[in-house]
C-alpha cells in the first residue's frame, strides 16, 4: 500500500500496524444467497439486502435538505434509496443502468419503502462468485471518497495473509481454556473472520474473538479485585461521638433498614484494615446522601478528612448546603470546592484543606486536581459516579499516602451485564427501600394536542402552592435549534404563568455558572414556582416541594434518563406527576419508551430495557470511561460469554494469583495488551 493511503488508514481508522488491520473486522458478510425480493418487503421488514438495477439518479432538494435519490427495481417492484450525506460523491460514483447489491434498514413514507445509506455495491461477477459469505468493512466517508472501498480492505487483508504464518498470530488463551469453551485458535479465527468458507467458520471466529474481548476485561477486573483485597487500608477503629451524636440528636427521620444495613456493611469494611471499595446502588430518592454523610462522621470519629465528589457545580452546591444544613449544630467546617472557586476563597480553601483545620470537602472533579492537597484523606465519596471515568476514581489513590476508603454512590440501577463490566473490582450494597410515606408517582403520555390542559394542570398545582419542572431535550447534533426551542418554550410558558403572578426560572448549559447557580437557587429556595430547564438537572437534585415534572418532545430522550428526571419529582410526602409529552406520530421504539414509563416505576426494569434497546454505550457516559470498548463484543446480547469469561477469569486468579503457572505465562500477553488500552495501572 502506498504512502498515501497508508495515511489515510491511519489518520482515518487508527490503523497503523498489520495488528491494527487484522483487527479491523468485518461487521457483516454479504451473503448472496440472502437476496430478498422487493415485492417481498412489508411493513415488518428491518434490513434486507436487494440486488436490482439503479435508474433515475437525481439530486434533489435545496441547502441542508439537498439529498442524492435513486431507484432501485427488480422483476418484482421498486424502492428509492437516498443519501443525505456525502450526495456528490455517491452520484459520481454510481452508474445509470447497471446492477448493484445493496443492504440497508428499510424506512416507510407515506406507505413507500425506502433506504436511507444503504451499502451498494456494484453486483460485478466477482462479487457474486467465491464462496457465500463476503465481508464487509466499517470504513469512513472519506475513506471512500479516496477510494478505498470495502473491497480494497478485503484486498488488502487478503495480501496480508499471504505473507503471515500461523506462527505469526500467537496464541494468547491458555490449552485449558481452549479446551474447556471450545474456543478455535486464535490464527484461524482472524482469518476465518476475515475470509469464513461458510457460516459455521465466521461463527467460530466470532465467538473465540468476543470471548477474548471479554475474557480481557473481566481477567483485568480479576485482577483489580484481588489487588483490593490485599491493599493496605486505613482502619477506623471505633464509632464516636460526632457519629453518635449526628445519629441520636440531628438525624431528621428515622433511617431505613436499607440504609442501616449498607451503613453497617460500611462500618464492616473501613474497620478491617484493607481499604474500601464500595459500590452503593440505589434507586433514585432512596437516600444515598445521608448514608454518605454518616460515612463521613465515621471518617472524622477516627481522624480523617473526607471528600464528596459530584459530577456537576450544581450537585455538589446542592449537596454542600444539605450537609451544612444537616451539621448545623455540630461545628464541624465544610467547604466547597468547584471550578468556579478562585482567589482568596480558593486559596483559603486549600489551605484549610492541606493543614486539616477543614475536615470536610466537597466538590466537583476540581477535587482530584493533583494541587489539592489534603492532610489526612481517609474517605471519598463519589456521587452519580457514572459521570466520572474509572480514570478520575483512580487519581483519589494518589491524595494519601495510604489510599482512602472508597464510597461510589450511583442513582441509576445497572443492569447485571453492565455492572460486571464497569464496576467489577467493586463490592456492591443496594439500597432497595424507598423512605416511608412516598406516594408512587402518576405517569402519563400525552401528546402536544393536550397540552392546554396540561398547562392547566400545572396551574392548580402551582396555586396549591407546589411547583413544578418543565424539561427539554437537549442533543448535540442539533444544540442551536434545542436551543431555539428550548427558548421559545420559556416564552410560551410565560404566557402560561403570567409575571405578574407566576415567576418562572430557566437553567441550561450555556449559562455561566453563576448565572446557572442563581437562576436555581430561585427555585430551590421556592421564589420560582417553574423550572425550566435542559437536562442538567438530570441528576441528584432535590426539591420535596416539586410534583410536577413535564417533559417536553420526551420520546427524544433515553428510558434512563427520563427515569433520572422523573425521580426529581415524588420527593416530598405530595402526590406527585410526570407528564411525558410527545407529537402525534411515534416511532414504534418510541411508543414502547413511553408505555414503559408509563407501566413501571421500578428503575432495575428500566435499565434492562434501555440497555436492550439502546445499546450501553449511551447509558452511563461509559464511552468516556474506557472499559467498555469492545471491537466485537455487545454486552447486551453477550452476557452469556461476559458470564463465562468471568467465571474463567476468577478461577484463575484464585488458582494462581501471581500468573506463576507455566500454562499460565500466555495471559501476561493479554495484561500488557490491556494496559496499553485502558490506563489501568493507575487505579491499583
Ligand atoms: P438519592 O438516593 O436519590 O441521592 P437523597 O439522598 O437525595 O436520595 O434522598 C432523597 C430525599 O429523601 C431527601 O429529601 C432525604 O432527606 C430523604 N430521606 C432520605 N432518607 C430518608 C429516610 N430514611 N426517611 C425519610 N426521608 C429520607
Ligand atoms: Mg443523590
Amino acid at each position: 500500500m502506498g504512502p498515501q493511503r497508508g495515511e489515510l488508514l491511519r489518520k482515518e481508522l487508527e490503523i497503523t500496524t498489520f495488528r491494527d488491520l487484522l483487527e479491523h473486522y468485518p461487521y457483516r458478510y454479504f451473503d448472496r444467497t440472502q437476496i430478498v425480493k422487493i415485492n417481498a418487503i412489508n411493513a415488518n421488514t428491518e434490513f434486507v439486502q436487494l440486488a436490482g438495477t439503479l435508474i433515475n439518479i437525481n439530486e434533489e432538494g435545496e441547502g441542508r435538505k439537498r439529498r442524492l435519490v435513486a431507484t432501485l427495481y427488480d422483476d418484482t417492484g421498486r424502492i428509492e434509496l437516498l443519501w443525505f450525506q456525502g450526495a456528490q460523491w455517491m452520484k459520481k460514483n454510481l452508474n445509470d443502468n447497471e446492477a448493484y447489491i445493496v443492504y440497508g434498514k428499510v424506512s416507510f413514507f407515506n406507505g413507500m419503502p425506502s433506504i436511507s445509506h444503504p451499502d451498494i455495491e456494484p453486483a460485478r461477477a466477482e462479487n457474486m462468485a467465491g464462496s457465500g459469505l463476503q465481508p464487509m468493512y466499517p470504513t469512513t466517508e472519506k475513506l471512500r471518497v479516496k477510494g478505498i472501498t470495502n473491497r480494497s480492505f478485503a484486498k488488502i487483508t487478503q495480501s496480508l495473509f499471504e505473507k503471515i504464518k500461523p506462527g505469526d498470530i500467537p496464541e494468547v488463551l491458555p490449552p485449558s481454556i481452549l479446551n474447556e469453551y471450545k474456543l478455535c485458535s486464535r490464527y484461524n479465527a482472524i482469518k476465518w473472520i476475515h475470509f469464513p468458507d461458510n457460516n459455521e467458520q465466521m461463527q467460530l471466529a466470532r465467538y473465540r474473538l468476543k470471548w477474548e474481548e471479554l475474557f480481557a476485561s473481566q481477567f483485568m477486573i480479576a485482577r483489580l479485585r484481588l489487588q483490593h483485597t490485599i491493599q493496605r487500608g486505613w482502619k477506623f477503629e471505633k464509632v464516636g461521638d460526632k457519629f453518635n451524636d449526628f445519629f441520636s440528636k440531628h438525624l431528621p427521620f428515622e433511617l431505613t433498614g436499607a440504609q442501616k444495613r449498607v451503613l453497617k456493611e460500611i462500618r464492616f469494611d473501613t474497620a478491617t484494615g484493607k481499604q474500601m471499595n464500595r459500590l452503593v446502588q440505589g434507586d433514585v430518592g432512596s437516600g444515598k446522601t445521608i448514608v454518605a454523610l454518616m460515612a463521613i462522621l465515621l471518617a472524622l470519629d477516627n481522624g480523617f478528612q473526607a471528600c464528596m465528589m459530584a459530577p456537576t457545580e450544581i450537585l455538589a452546591q446542592q449537596h454542600f448546603q444539605g450537609i451544612c444544613a444537616l451539621l448545623q449544630e455540630m461545628d464541624i467546617p465544610v467547604a466547597i470546592l468547584t471550578g468556579t472557586t478562585k482567589g482568596k476563597e480558593r486559596k483559603e480553601i486549600l489551605k484549610g484543606f492541606a493543614d486539616g483545620t477543614i475536615p470536610v470537602a466537597v466538590g466537583t472533579h476540581a477535587l482530584i486536581e493533583d494541587h489539592v492537597v489534603f492532610k489526612n484523606l481517609g474517605l471519598a465519596v463519589i456521587d452519580e459516579q457514572h459521570r466520572f471515568g474509572v480514570d478520575q476514581r483512580s487519581r483519589l489513590w494518589n491524595k494519601n499516602e495510604t489510599a482512602p476508603h472508597v464510597l461510589v454512590m450511583t442513582a441509576t440501577p445497572i443492569p447485571r451485564t453492565l455492572a460486571m463490566t464497569l464496576y467489577g473490582d467493586l463490592d456492591v450494597s443496594v439500597i432497595d427501600e424507598l423512605p416511608p410515606g412516598r406516594q408512587e408517582i402518576k405517569t402519563v403520555h400525552r401528546t402536544h394536542m393536550s397540552r392546554a390542559r396540561v398547562m392547566e394542570f400545572i396551574k392548580k398545582e402551582v396555586n396549591k402552592g407546589r411547583q413544578a419542572f418543565i424539561v427539554y431535550p437537549l442533543i448535540e447534533e442539533s444544540e442551536k435549534m434545542d436551543y431555539e426551542s428550548l427558548q421559545e418554550g420559556y416564552e410560551q410558558v410565560k404566557v402560561w404563568f403570567p409575571e405578574d403572578k407566576y415567576k418562572v426560572a430557566m437553567v441550561h448549559g450555556r449559562q455561566d455558572a453563576a448565572e446557572r447557580q442563581r437562576n436555581m437557587q430561585r427555585f430551590v429556595s421556592g421564589e420560582a414556582q417553574i423550572l425550566v430547564a435542559t437536562t442538567v438537572i438530570e441528576v441528584g437534585v432535590n426539591i420535596p416541594n416539586a410534583t410536577v415534572m413535564l417533559i417536553e418532545s420526551a420520546e427524544r430522550f433515553g428510558l434512563s434518563q427520563l427515569h433520572q428526571l422523573r425521580g426529581r419529582v415524588g420527593r416530598g410526602g405530595e402526590q406527585s406527576y410526570c407528564i411525558l409529552l410527545t407529537g402525534n406520530k411515534l416511532s414504534q421504539e418510541g411508543a414502547k419508551r413511553m408505555n414503559i414509563m408509563v407501566t413501571t416505576a421500578n428503575g432495575f426494569v428500566i435499565a434492562e430495557q434501555d440497555l436492550a434497546m439502546r445499546g450501553p454505550g449511551d447509558i452511563h457516559g461509559t464511552n468516556q470511561s474506557g472499559l467498555l470498548k469492545f471491537k466485537l463484543a455487545d454486552i447486551v446480547t453477550d452476557g452469556f460469554i461476559l458470564e463465562q469469561t468471568r467465571i474463567a477469569a476468577q478461577k484463575i486468579i484464585t488458582e494462581d494469583p501471581g500468573l506463576t503457572l507455566p500454562h499460565h505465562q500466555l495471559l501476561k500477553t493479554i495484561l500488557s495488551q490491556q494496559g496499553k488500552q485502558n490506563n489501568w495501572s493507575k487505579i491499583s
